[in-house]
């Protein structure tokens, strides 16, 4: 039989990429361009975590098999993998999507949204936590609604036509904040210190990985945690973090011993000598807060490291 081209490139596409010596081919390819060794050794890192990444998926749910993937390298859209009848929604979501998008309306039509800053109020942040809106993906042993993916991004979508910056906190903290790592990486005694105060609202979070020098490229991270005794000490700077103020948890990507690692973080109440937010205006998200955080010599409890069972804090 005559070899197939395009099912040779799928092939070597869905290959490990690792090429020459074990650099990755994203390595190899920027150095066969010119790059310098360094440039193409920080992105071949990148690209590494990425495979890495894919290789934490079934076959039928990496890259090479996404129906968009397919259209490119096959010529040929699989309509069917478009095809989805998604299930009714759960009754405890359905219920909560309509006490959220209730309280929010009235919050707008009361006027009583936003602060005199113009960021959303946090009585009305405390206030969704009475309907379950920040415990839709914690599982209901750890206090939340255990909702499904498709049916948060209904509530999502519908939150969205009522206020973009309640629906974009959703996600802040459900999918890049503290709630997501901690379900999926998360020690058993880790998920139950976390989870029930992050489902109720009582701690918000966010995501704590873009320096002032490090955005992009997350190879360039200076943010360090070094462990003493039971707890890690944090040095360095974050910048344009959403949901980032005193009293909230990040996930706070640092290096520890030279490796991107997550701890997650409890921000004090207040500011001190080892913890203080750069504040500064940003429009992108206007109406909630976006701030910079600085440690210095900031203890963490070493306890409250994330521990992923492949790759790195990149992966
Ligand atoms: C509203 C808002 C909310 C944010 N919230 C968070 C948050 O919660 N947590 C967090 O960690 N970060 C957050 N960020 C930061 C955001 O993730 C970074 O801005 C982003 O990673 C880009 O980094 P940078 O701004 O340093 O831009 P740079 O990395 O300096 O990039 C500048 C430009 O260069 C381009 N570029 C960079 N590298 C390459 C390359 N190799 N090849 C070609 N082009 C390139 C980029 O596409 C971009 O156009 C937020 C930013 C905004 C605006």
């Amino acid at each position: 039989m005559r070899p197939d081209p395009k099912q040779d490139e799928l092939r070597r596409d869905a290959a490990p990429a690792t090429s020459h010596g074990g650099e990755s081919f994203a390595e190899t390819a920027l150095r066969l361009g010119g790059k310098s060794a360094e440039e193409a050794r920080r992105t071949g890192k990148i690209d590494t975590a990425d495979d890495q990444v894919e290789a934490l998926f079934a076959p039928q749910y990496q890259t090479t098999a996404s129906p968009v993937h397919r259209a490119v390298w096959n010529r040929r859209i699989a309509w069917d993998l478009f095809q989805f009848a998604p299930a009714a929604m759960a009754d405890r979501i359905n219920l909560a999507m309509n006490r959220a998008v209730r309280l929010i309306q009235q919050k707008k039509q009361d006027g009583m949204l936003l602060d005199a800053a113009g960021k959303i109020r946090e009585d009305v942040l405390q206030a969704l936590g009475e309907t379950g809106y920040w415990g839709l993906l914690i599982p209901q042993r750890y206090g939340g609604l255990e909702s499904s993916m498709v049916d948060f991004t209904r509530l999502l979508t519908r939150m969205a036509t009522v206020d973009p910056t309640i629906a974009g906190l959703a996600s802040v903290h459900g999918c890049i904040g503290a709630v997501d790592p901690l379900r999926t990486f998360g020690t058993e005694e880790q998920k139950r210190r976390f989870l029930p105060d992050l489902a109720t609202g009582r701690r918000l979070s966010g995501f704590a990985l873009t320096e002032p020098g490090a955005g992009s490229d997350l190879t360039a991270l200076r943010t360090t945690a070094r462990l003493e005794g039971d707890s890690y000490i944090v040095n360095g700077e974050k910048l344009f973090i959403t949901n980032a103020k005193p009293g909230r948890t990040i996930g706070l990507v640092c290096l520890i011993d030279g490796t991107p690692s997550v701890l997650i973080v409890d921000l004090p109440m207040e500011e001190s000598e080892t913890f203080q937010i750069r504040r500064y205006g940003l429009h992108a998200l206007k109406h909630a807060h976006n701030n910079g955080l600085i440690f210095r010599d900031f203890p963490v409890p070493a306890e409250n490291l994330l521990r992923t069972p492949v790759g790195d804090g990149l992966t």
